[in-house]
């Protein structure tokens, strides 16, 4: 197998885990790529100034995450350079009241990542119909990460050139309806959403939890795992191609 962890917070991790073992030893088991999202000014200068094996990185001003430092200029100014795959994690939460705040600050980057052509990290929780009214108007490459709301927000934001991340969230038995459609969809990667908030006391290396993944996927929706492989190489390939 080659994994690729389509969402993950490493510089965030690396603040209570040391990264490079963890990554030799999620390399040496079949997980070789990883989409890592930075939120503040202190991961984007991690990855800045460390380069890892098969690691990209993204950066954006989050709906609903205090710790989230960034502004405006810093993701133009990794925009202008070339140095993020994507503008995210952005978009829109239920849980911050300030909506108004929240499309305004959306809305910037979406113009960013349209000028650089690059694709877009989502993070949506709630406010699906609010969110592609938004969307609609910018016709980039989006990864909804971690969607685990209604089939109907799903089906909507289908008609965006979407693709998805599949997390653990949607593995329980009353997610198996959209589970089967992502799958059905055909663009989707897994995901860890690793931070150092999530590390179990005990667990030595958070991002082995995506085979469990993986392994369940197939599991669950009876998709063959060399079929689903096929369809998350196609997805990140597609994802990474760099537009002119
Ligand atoms: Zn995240």
């Amino acid at each position: 197998v080659s994994l690729i962890d389509g969402h993950c917070h490493l510089a965030n991790l690396n603040d209570v885990l040391s990264l490079e073992p963890l990554l030799a030893e999620a390399r040496a088991k079949g997980i070789e790529r990883f989409l890592s999202s930075a939120l503040t000014k202190s991961e984007i200068q991690y990855h800045l100034e460390h380069e890892h094996q098969g690691v990209l990185f993204s950066a954006g001003i989050h709906p609903n995450f205090d710790d989230c430092d960034l502004e405006l200029c810093e993701i133009k100014q990794l925009c202008d350079n070339r140095q993020i795959w994507a503008v995210g994690e952005i978009g829109l939460d239920r849980y911050n009241p300030d909506l108004d705040w929240q499309k305004d600050i959306l809305i910037r980057q979406l113009e960013q990542a349209a000028e650089h052509s690059l694709p877009v990290v989502l993070h949506l929780i709630g406010f699906q119909q609010q969110a592609y009214e938004i969307l609609k108007r910018f016709p980039l490459k989006y990864l909804v990460h971690s969607y685990a709301g209604s089939l109907d927000g799903f089906n909507l934001l289908c008609r965006l050139d979407s693709a998805y991340t599949i997390s653990e969230r949607i593995l329980r038995p009353d997610k198996i309806g959209l589970l089967k459609a992502i799958v059905s969809h055909g663009s989707f990667l897994w995901e860890t959403d690793i931070t150092k908030y999530y590390v179990h006391p005990e667990e030595s290396n958070p991002l082995l939890r995506l085979l469990n993944t993986f392994t369940l996927t197939s599991g669950i929706t009876g998709v063959a795992e060399s079929e689903l492989l096929q369809m998350q190489d196609d997805t990140y390939n597609k994802l990474t191609e760099v537009t002119p």
